[in-house]
Parts: C-alpha cells; sequence; structure tokens
C-alpha cells in the first residue's frame, strides 16, 4: 500500500475501515460556529469518514478518501476547509480562491455549494459555484473581488481562467471530489491542466468511490504523503440496501414500471434509464399515467435540470427518471427506491446509482428489470458486488442462447396468467 491507511490513535472496528471511538463533532475540533451550524441540521454524531476525516484535515495533511456517496464525505471535507479558510484568513485578492473543489457535474458543484453555505452560516466567507451550460457574466462578476471558495466543473473554470477572468495561483486548499467519475467523464486532461496552474505547497484531498489504476495515478501525481481512508470496499453496495431483480422482456418494462410505482411504499423513487432518450420516453409514459414524475439528463438545460431536481427535492414530483451522469453525487434525502428501468452497462454505476438510496444511515430498496439483452450486464455487477440479486419475478434465462426463446415464453405467460406485473405487484 502506498499510502499510510488510517490516523495514529483512531481505533477501527474489525470491519474494515469502520471507526467506532470517537462520537462527537466537538471532540473533532471544530470550531463553534460550525458546532452550532451542526447543531441546527441535527447532525449529532460524525460518521466514520468524518471521524478520521476532519482531524487529519485540521492538521493540515493531504487525504485520499476511498468512500461511496452517502457516507458523510462532503461534511468530511467541507468543515475542516471551513474552519482552515477563517484561521488562516489572508484576505482576498481580486480574481484569486482560496481553495478549490473540483466536481464531475454541474449537479455535483451545486450540492456542494449549499453544503458550504449550509455548513458556514455563521462564518463570513465568500463561497460561489461555477459550471457549464449558464451565462458566464454573473460567474465573472461573482470572482472578480476574490473568493474564499470555488467550488467548479473542469470545463467553465478552465474557460473563466484562459481569458484571466479568475486565477488559480493562490489556492491553498484543493478538492477533487468523485475522482472515478470525473476520469470517466474525460476530465484527465482539464484536471491536469488545472493543477498545474496551482502552487506546489497546498493541501490536497481526493475522493473517489472507486479506485482503479487511473485514479490511483493521478492521487499519487497529485496529493503528498496522504492519508489514505478506506471507508468501504468500493465494489461493495451499502449492506442496508436490499436489491431485487425482476427477469422481463424489453417490451414489458414500461407496465411493469407503472405496476411497481403504484405501491404505496413507492414515496420518493429515482428510475435509471441508460440513454437521454430513454429518459425522456419513460418519464413521458409516466406522465401519461398519472405520475408525477420529471426527467433529468445531460440535454437539458442547467436551469430545467436544477428545476427539476427541485420538483423531486421537494416532493412536487416523486419520481425522477434520470441518466448516470445526470444522477451522479445527486443527494436527496429519503429516496425508498431506486429503479433500474435499464440495466448500466459499467458494473460501478450499479453500485454509484443505488447509492442514492439508504443514505445517512437509513435503509432503502434497489429494483433491477433486466430483460434477455442484460444479462451479461447483471452477470457483471453480481461479479462486482460479490452477491447475487434476490429474483423479484419473471425467469432468468438459463443461457445466452436461450434467452429470445425463455423470454417469447414469459410473454405468452404474462399474456395467459394476467402477466407477472399483477403478480409482482406489492413487490415494491
Ligand atoms: P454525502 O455522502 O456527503 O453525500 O452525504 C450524505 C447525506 O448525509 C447528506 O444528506 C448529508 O446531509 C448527510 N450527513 C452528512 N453527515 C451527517 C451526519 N454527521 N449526521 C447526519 N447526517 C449527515
Amino acid at each position: 500500500m502506498p499510502y499510510p491507511r488510517a490516523p495514529k490513535g483512531v481505533r477501527t472496528s474489525g470491519c474494515k475501515g469502520l471507526l467506532v471511538t470517537i462520537s462527537s463533532f466537538s471532540a473533532l475540533g471544530l470550531a463553534e460556529p460550525l458546532l452550532r451550524a451542526l447543531e441546527s441540521e441535527s447532525y449529532t454524531q460524525p460518521t466514520p469518514i468524518q471521524d478520521v476525516a476532519i482531524p487529519v484535515l485540521l492538521g493540515g495533511q493531504d487525504i485520499l478518501g476511498l468512500a461511496q456517496t452517502g457516507t458523510g464525505k462532503t461534511a468530511a471535507f467541507a468543515l475542516p476547509l471551513l474552519q482552515l479558510l477563517c484561521v488562516g484568513h489572508e484576505g482576498r485578492r481580486p480574481k484569486t480562491v482560496r481553495a478549490l473543489i473540483l466536481a464531475p457535474t454541474r449537479e455535483l458543484a451545486v450540492q456542494i455549494g449549499n453544503s458550504l453555505r449550509t455548513y458556514g452560516r455563521f462564518l463570513h466567507l465568500k463561497s460561489v459555484v461555477i459550471v457549464g451550460g449558464v451565462s458566464q457574466q454573473a460567474q465573472v462578476k461573482a470572482v472578480n473581488a476574490g473568493v474564499d471558495i470555488l467550488v467548479a466543473t473542469p470545463g467553465r473554470l478552465l474557460d473563466l481562467e484562459k481569458q484571466g477572468s479568475v486565477r488559480l495561483d493562490a489556492v491553498r486548499h484543493l478538492v477533487l471530489d468523485e475522482a472515478d467519475r470525473m476520469l470517466d467523464m474525460g476530465f484527465i486532461r482539464d484536471i491536469r491542466k488545472i493543477v498545474g496552474k496551482l502552487p506546489q505547497k497546498r493541501q490536497s484531498m481526493m475522493f473517489s468511490a472507486t479506485m482503479p489504476a487511473d485514479v490511483e495515478t493521478l492521487a499519487r501525481s497529485i496529493l503528498r504523503d496522504p492519508v489514505r481512508i478506506d471507508m468501504s470496499p468500493p465494489t461493495r453496495a451499502a449492506e442496508n440496501i436490499e436489491q431485487r431483480v425482476f427477469h422481463v422482456a424489453a417490451g414489458d418494462k414500461r407496465v411493469l414500471l407503472s405496476n411497481l410505482l403504484a405501491c404505496p411504499t413507492m414515496k420518493r423513487v429515482l428510475v435509471f434509464t441508460r440513454t437521454k432518450r430513454g429518459a425522456d420516453r419513460v418519464a413521458h409514459h409516466l406522465e401519461n399515467g398519472g405520475f408525477k414524475a420529471e426527467a433529468i439528463h445531460g440535454d437539458k438545460t442547467q436551469s430545467a435540470r436544477q428545476r427539476a431536481l427541485e420538483r423531486f427535492r421537494s416532493g412536487h414530483a416523486s419520481i425522477l427518471v434520470a441518466t448516470d451522469i445526470a444522477a451522479r453525487g445527486i443527494d436527496i434525502d429519503d429516496v425508498t427506491h431506486v429503479i433500474n428501468f435499464e440495466l448500466p452497462n459499467e458494473p460501478e454505476s450499479y453500485v454509484h446509482r443505488i447509492g442514492r438510496t439508504a443514505r445517512a444511515g437509513t435503509s432503502g430498496i434497489a429494483i433491477s428489470l433486466c430483460d434477455s439483452t442484460e444479462i451479461d450486464y447483471l452477470r457483471q455487477i453480481e461479479k462486482l458486488t460479490r452477491s447475487p440479486l434476490t429474483l423479484a419475478g419473471g425467469k432468468p434465462p438459463a443461457k445466452r442462447n436461450a434467452n429470445a426463446r425463455d423470454e417469447k415464453h414469459y410473454s405468452r405467460g404474462r399474456r395467459r396468467n394476467r402477466g407477472p406485473h399483477q403478480q409482482m405487484r406489492g413487490a415494491a
């Protein structure tokens, strides 16, 4: 292991990475204005990643955090960052940035910005979010006098830097959030360019749900002697998520989806599709069926995406149909179910998708609708998570070349018996 595993003096339980000793935020060394903000958010105890990361970051070290979403990793870096910026307040110079947070998607950047505002509400620090897809004018104005914390997606940040609207030579703290996703989305060159413009002397932290070789390489080039915090096996979904699968013909998925959603326990549901068009089609189908559904994907304008998220967050829409990239990092409380209308072709995406439910210690249900063309995806998922999904309905094809026959058989059976959807009703 190229990194030390956990800071000295912190005991871990038998379970890999699960920390059990520290039980209050004040014991972690957080200042009063932050404690007050946490109290008003009803955060009584730090999550395991917060337990470890906060003291390490307050001590000025770099961190490589392996943590899936829902572990409280945003607060794990945001709280110490806010405190460090208050303590070492040197004043802001025009167009400069004291701490830079890079996020892969606009939604995640906005969400991090919201968290900073929440946790830092009793501090006098200026944080700004700059993302693509909206006008640059307001962003240029917002950074003109200098900012304490800038949350940005890489492309837009580079645009503004090139134009001279923002300077990166005063950055003292760097956060790369969801690093694996940034690389998946092709941001590696942008990230390297940005990091090349930062001062050598800085504190850096990187968070990633998975640690493939390219993320490991990036970490080595950006972080200095980091403490590695391995909070959960990256290939494992949270244990408090019940995972079910329905084997169903592709043409029957919409009806099955409607039947599942009709169940009253489906209070707040995220539905995933593989494609943007698929997300629109499913959302229209649901709306036509009387459901309150919103769609969110990369072809929607920034304001349409925010509007859809807000409607879902506020409960005006109980269903959000999303593609992987649009949904990445979305933090919405109390998502009761995640439905994979289509299975992802990358098994890691499955873990990310279902991590949208069962956040912050609650439990949740993930339901996957698998047609015969997706059997390989399902096998990859089960290999990655090292556990078979619970069969909730339909018949898994025995062999790949038997798929077509099974599907026909399944459809005939459905007509004859009023359909497995009806039998499956209530399974949610
Ligand atoms: P994250 O993994 O950063 O996306 O956080 C997941 C969710 O946990 C968010 O809704 C946070 O507001 C919430 N959260 C983070 N830390 C705590 C805590 N110590 N106590 C209760 N909720 C928390």
